[in-house]
Formats: structure tokens, sequence, C-alpha cells
């Protein structure tokens, strides 16, 4: 490494240096094309890591959270597929949402869709959180979760049956098969 092109680096911390040589590194991989040559490779090796161990945050407002309940119940076990509700944005990476949204919910959701790290997706399960539902003209009903953060899978039914929520889960799988989102250097 010819380090006369970088005399800033003598008086670095640790940590400065340590985030200087990290950019260094990638910016070296992206310029000599090996980094596209490792995101290739490993794209989908993240892809089939992250469709089959999906977690998702549950936010059940109303009567469609006891159908995700019952989802994880013996009958349906959606556990076996991989997909385990976690309680913390910062654990998962599919935010559920079931039930109507009031206008005073907006800024908590919005902040915990922007808690959870990248790459995320959202669900709206039930006709409340697709459109408002049965109150969708209500003085304090959102009219759909999408006018909060970007919807990826729209699940329909007043309430969707679990049969319904493994589907929508696996309609998922296969759009994070298709997208292949996320990199190894990255
Ligand atoms: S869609 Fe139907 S079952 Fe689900 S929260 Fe709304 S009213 Fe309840």
């Amino acid at each position: 490494m010819d380090l006369s092109n970088s005399p800033q680096i003598i008086t670095m911390t640790a940590k400065d240096f340590q985030k200087w040589s990290s950019n260094f590194m990638v910016e070296t991989m992206k310029a000599t094309g090996v980094k596209q040559a490792v995101d290739k490779i490993t794209a989908p090796i993240w892809s089939w890591g992250q469709r089959n161990a999906i977690y998702p945050l549950e936010f059940g407002i109303a009567c469609c959270s006891l159908e995700f309940a019952a989802a994880y119940g013996p009958r349906w076990d959606m556990e076996r597929l991989g997909m385990i509700p976690r309680s913390s944005p910062r654990q998962a990476d599919v935010l559920l949402i079931m039930g109507w949204l009031s206008a005073k919910l907006r800024p908590s959701l919005r902040r915990l869709y922007e808690q959870m790290p990248e790459p995320k997706w959202v669900i709206a399960m039930g006709e409340c959180a697709i459109s408002g539902g049965p109150w969708y003209d209500g003085y304090n009903v959102i009219q759909g979760l999408d006018t909060i953060v970007p919807v990826d899978i729209y699940i329909p039914g007043c309430p969707p049956r679990p049969e319904a929520l493994i589907d929508g889960m696996l309609k998922l799988n296969r759009k994070i098969t298709a997208e292949q989102k996320g990199s190894f250097l990255d």
C-alpha cells in the first residue's frame, strides 16, 4: 500500500484508521473489479440466508393479530418455515402490520421502520392495514399503511386466515430471491 498519497493517516485515531482502511479496501476492490466478482458469488448466498430466516416484527393493533398468533400455534407452526418473530426492530427484517392505523400512530410506526436495519421489507396484513378497512373514512384512520412506509406484500382478508399469512410470507420469500438485496462488501 502506498501511503504517500494519504499523509493524514499518521495523525488518525485507531477508530478513524479502521474506517479509512475499510473504505480504502472497498474502493480498491471496486476499482479493480474484485468487488463485482465477490458480490456475484456471495449475493445468492446472502439471499438464501435472508429468505430462509425471516424475522418479522409483529405490530398487531387489532383482531388480525389473533390470526398471526394462530399461525404460530401447533396447527400451522410458522416457525418451521424459519420465520421467527422478534420484539425489537433492530433484530427484525420484516415489519408486519395488522389492524387499523390511527393518525397518532404515524410517527411511531415510521420510527420503527427506520430503526430496522437494511435490507428490510413490509407486509400489510388485512383490509385495515391495506386501506383502513371498515373504518376507512374515520376522521382519524389512515387509509393504508403504504401512505407511511413502502409496502412489499399485501395480504387481503378480514381477517386473513393463517394460510393466507403463510402464503404472503412465501410470496416475500420469492421476492427476496428475485431481488438478491445486499452484498458481502457493502
Ligand atoms: S381487517 Fe378485519 S379482522 Fe383485521 S383488524 Fe381489520 S377489522 Fe379486524
